[in-house]
């Protein structure tokens, strides 16, 4: 290939090479045979690590992930600071700009009037035909035609809906086995080689996205593991250890195998948050034999009764056991991740958290151990049963993190909870439309984060309501009209959120 390709990562690079989607875009773009630049942010300043400068219009493609909304502002900066026109509409040349990432295969529409094409899904299986199409001859309004045919492609001023896309095999499919780590910078996660041990996630917590965009679940067998750290260009040498990515480890059936061959080839790794009810004191050993130090759970909540209603299904009891035989192998730090917010969580919900969390602090401080607590509130996301569910408010939300923050004290050596403000933001750009594409335009040209998004959605007149209430059940959310997704169809998950309403009895007040 003869044009030279950008991967924008809209942060620093050390935040980059910690990201799989940053690897595997990167190999995949060279395997193809581009000339890549890698482009991200640092303090502030546009960086291209492979060139001196950064001109726009040398590129005949710019790739940009987005993993989370608030994102958005930071991509409409890039566009404001480069030069390249805001809306696909108003450019009439290179570099063709493509979106993809985990924010924009659940919602694409806030952004879709601002990229060229928006990646629905996994790149692997239509990275080439993407860039066939990018370095063919065709003028630019025949490329986005081409690639609006292509599965998986969203081309918005196009106008049709496209089908999300996955890799049918992991094992068959591309795989960034060269992670090149520069010497002079440290990834935040330390210079660990990333293996993707499955995708997707075969449970259906009512409020989790990545567990149903990323579905089916699928996994890479324990060989192709294996082979792939034996035979790894370059070898294992230059890493320190090994991240395992998983959204829900044990569900792997390999999954106890595949540490077994990593603590006996004397790898160093971590294994993600993983559900505590796939945990036992064998699999505890391993964690502990791999050298990880904190343990990562995610129950959410210590009520049963609302667990049960998200089907999250892990129970205080549970949380203590494993933390219990955690502490009898010798592992002393913990981290716990919670979430408040949901339509018909009351008192007693929040004191059953309190009173988990109070025990398990107990339990941990007395082994000299530390417990770190992050909370969070719950963001209504697309493609999930809770779609239609609204934002909690900020009061309620300040209340309960308030309440939590002072009921855990001293038990807990850590709290953190995500500012209301930034949760009431995102929920607004997870819900929007199209029509928050100008907003956000706007928004990449102002300082300040969340008082420019306010003064800019005033000016606009935007009412905020409109994405933050419940909506009705019966109404589809615009999203669905444009992402056929056979594992989400709208119809099914309304039944999972009518079910939790059942559940929680009563309705929602402004519903
Ligand atoms: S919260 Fe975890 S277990 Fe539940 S669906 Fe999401 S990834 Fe799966």
């Amino acid at each position: 290939m003869n044009r030279t390709v950008g991967l924008v990562y809209l942060s620093e690079l050390r935040a980059a090479l910690s990201s799989l989607a940053f690897h595997m875009l990167s190999e995949m773009t060279k395997a193809y045979g581009a000339n890549l630049h890698r482009v991200t942010i640092e303090k502030g300043e546009i960086k291209n690590w492979d060139s001196r400068s950064f001109y726009p219009s040398k590129y005949a493609v710019l790739f940009i992930s987005i993993p989370y909304e608030l994102m958005y502002k930071d991509l409409s900066s890039f566009l404001h600071r480069t030069g390249i026109p805001y809306f696909s509409k108003a450019r009439d040349k290179e570099p063709i700009v493509i979106l993809g990432g985990p924010a924009v295969t659940g919602n694409p529409l806030p952004v879709a009037p601002i990229a060229d094409a928006v990646i629905i899904g996994e790149a692997e299986d239509i990275m080439d035909q993407i860039l066939d199409i990018v370095n063919s001859d065709y003028k630019r309004p025949e490329k986005l035609g081409k690639m609006s045919e292509i599965k998986g492609v969203l081309v918005w001023e196009e106008g049709y809906k496209t089908e999300r896309v996955f890799a049918k095999d992991l094992d068959e499919s591309f795989y960034p086995t060269r992670q090149t780590l520069p010497e002079n910078i440290e990834p935040i996660w330390g210079r660990a080689f990333l293996v993707e041990v499955s995708r997707g996630c075969s449970r259906g917590c009512l409020f989790c996205m990545e567990g149903r965009i990323f579905k089916p679940f699928r996994y890479r067998s324990l060989e192709s593991i294996t082979k792939m750290l034996s035979s790894a260009p370059g070898g294992m040498d230059s890493y320190e250890k090994l991240i395992l990515y998983s959204l829900s480890f044990f569900d792997h059936p390999q999954a106890d195998s595949l540490l077994e061959y990593l603590i006996s080839s004397k790898f160093k790794a971590s294994v993600p948050s993983v559900r505590v009810d796939t945990l036992n004191d064998n699999r505890l050993e391993l964690i502990r034999k791999l050298g990880q130090k904190t343990l990562t759970l995610a129950p959410e909540t210590g009520s049963t009764r609302l667990s049960k209603a998200l089907r999250k299904e892990i129970y205080a009891s549970q949380v203590e056991q494993v933390v219990e035989s955690a502490l009898t192998i010798g592992l002393q730090q913990f981290k716990l991740y919670l979430m408040t917010g949901f339509y018909g969580e009351t008192k007693e919900d929040i004191e059953d958290t309190v009173g988990m969390i109070n025990k398990l602090g107990a339990m941990i401080k007395a082994k000299g151990g530390k417990l770190k607590i992050s909370l969070n509130p719950f963001i209504p996301k697309p493609f999930t049963p809770l779609q239609w569910h609204g934002f909690a408010g900020m009061n309620k939300l300040r209340r309960n993190i308030q309440l939590m923050r002072a009921m855990f004290g001293k038990k807990v050596s850590s709290f953190s909870a995500l500012d209301p403000r930034y949760a009431r933001l995102q929920t607004i750009l997870s819900r929007g439309g199209p029509e928050l594409s100008k907003i956000i335009a706007l928004w990449g040209q102002t300082e300040g984060f969340l008082s420019s998004w306010r003064s800019v959605s005033l000016r606009q007149e935007l009412r905020e309501s409109q994405y933050l209430s419940f909506w009705d059940p019966e109404y589809t959310p615009l999203w669905h009209k444009y992402i056929i997704d056979h594992f989400n169809k709208p119809s099914v998950l309304r039944e999972l959120y009518l079910a939790f309403l059942d559940v929680q009895n009563r309705l929602p007040e402004n519903s």
